[in-house]
Parts: C-alpha cells; structure tokens; sequence
C-alpha cells in the first residue's frame, strides 16, 4: 500500500505500511498530518485514516472526520479544500488549476506519453525516395561535368581525371547540406516529409543543425557491413537504426 502524507506544507511520499508506521513513531506523522493512498476520496488526518483507523470509507462519512485541508497535485502546497478544485481522486489550487486543465486538454497525449515510432519498411521508403532524388540530382551533375571531362580527358592521360574527385566530393556536399539542412530545419528530407515521418531527439524535441550533421556521419557507420546499422531497426524497441543510437535520435509518425 503505497501512502503520501504531508510534511511542512509539501506532500511527501509514496511510502509503504511499515515505513508509515515508521514515521508515526518518530513522531514525523502526528494525529493531525494529512495523509492519502489510492482508493481515498481525499486527504484525511493519520488518526482517520491511517492503517490502524476504522475504514476510510466509514470516517468520510463523518462529517467531522472529513478533512478541510487538501494537497495540490500541481504545487504540493496545502489548501483549504473550499479553495480548490477537485478532479477525480485529485484536488488542484485556484493557482494551479489552469495547469490542469492543460494537462487535461493534452490528455490524450500525455496519457500515451510514448513516441509513435515509425517502422521499418515506412523508414527505407523514405530513404529510397531520398536516394532517388539524390541520384537524379548527381546524375545531372555527372552529365554537365561529363562534358568538362572530354575536354580534358586528352590530358589526363593516366586514366584518373582531377574532375572526378570534384564531382564526388561535390555530390558529397550536396547530400550532407540536403540531410543537415533539411533535417535541421524541418525535422524531415522531402523523403521523410512524403513519408510522414520525421527525426526527433529521444523527448521528442527537435534535432539540431549539430546532431543532423553527425547523424549524417553516423549513417557511414549504419551503411557498412551490409547495412547491418539500418537493418537493426527493424528489430530495435524504439525503431532506432544504428545512427539513431549513436546521435540518439528516433524517426517517429508525424
Ligand atoms: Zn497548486
């Protein structure tokens, strides 16, 4: 049996039986302090309600026994019960209650409380689409060097042609600032966006331009030894591929 009392105006607790009984002989739980379990319709005197007590039930009906004081579930301070207001089980302050009506208004959310993490085969479609829009990109940039390297490929005798290097760090840069950018800024690659999925840190808040950046890097990482770090989503509690552990980030339904 899980107890709260109160202690210098501030609720305490949860403590079970035996330690409740333990604070009642060190006298830090008197006759008057305010205590509460589950099941108590409202915060009653030690002598009401603790374990040696008649039924809570059967005091509450005592019009004597009902306590006049309560403990807010938002500030923990105590108030005359006449000054708050009481939902369910709980009482809030007058101070506090538009805190619970915004709780309550989130409700649905807050009860969930769990990130909805996107799956598997929803994560490689948007990598996919991404991988097309990248391909189409570079291979416009192939087709325009293309023409740069004939002119100097009289030249570069050898084989290896300078514009190749340029090519492929240039492809590099662009795919880096898309995912940094894109994932910094919106959350999502227009991939993730068709997708409706996006990148969050752990609690659900946004990604940095910084994490994006080495979650980028980190997908090197997920991509070798045959995407193992990609795979390992597919089988993660929280979805998370490789990259994700190591910037810890999620990819979550929008
Ligand atoms: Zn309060």
């Amino acid at each position: 049996m899980n107890w709260y009392y109160v202690e210098a105006g501030q609720q305490a607790g949860p403590v079970d039986d035996a330690q409740l009984a333990e604070l009642e002989r060190s006298g830090r739980i008197q006759a008057d302090t305010l205590v509460w379990r589950e099941g108590m319709a409202e915060w009653q005197p030690y002598h009401y309600a603790g374990p040696g007590a008649a039924a809570p039930v059967a005091a509450a009906v005592t019009p004597s026994a009902t306590a006049t004081e309560g403990v807010c579930a938002e500030c923990n301070g105590v108030f005359s019960l006449q000054d708050m207001i009481r939902h369910g089980n709980i009482y809030v302050c007058a101070k506090c209650k538009p805190i619970l009506m915004q709780k309550l208004a989130e409700g649905a959310r807050l009860n969930t409380g769990a990130l909805n993490y996107a799956g598997f085969w929803t994560r490689f479609a948007a990598v996919f689409l991404d991988g097309l829009i990248l391909w189409v990109v570079n291979t416009a940039i192939n087709l325009a060097a293309g023409l740069g390297a004939f002119q100097t490929s009289t030249s570069a005798s050898a084989g290896f042609s300078p514009i190749l290097l340029v090519v492929f760090f240039f492809e590099i840069a662009i795919a880096l600032s898309y995912e940094t950018v894109m994932i910094g800024k919106y959350g999502a690659t227009l991939g993730k966006m068709a997708c409706k999925i996006k990148v969050v840190t752990a609690d659900g808040g946004r990604v940095s331009y910084l994490r994006a950046l080495g979650r980028y890097f980190s997908k090197f990482l997920s991509g070798i030894l045959c995407a193992i770090g990609y795979i390992i989503a597919a089988f993660d509690d929280e979805k998370r591929a490789l990259h994700d552990r190591i910037c810890n980030t999620r990819v979550i339904l929008k």
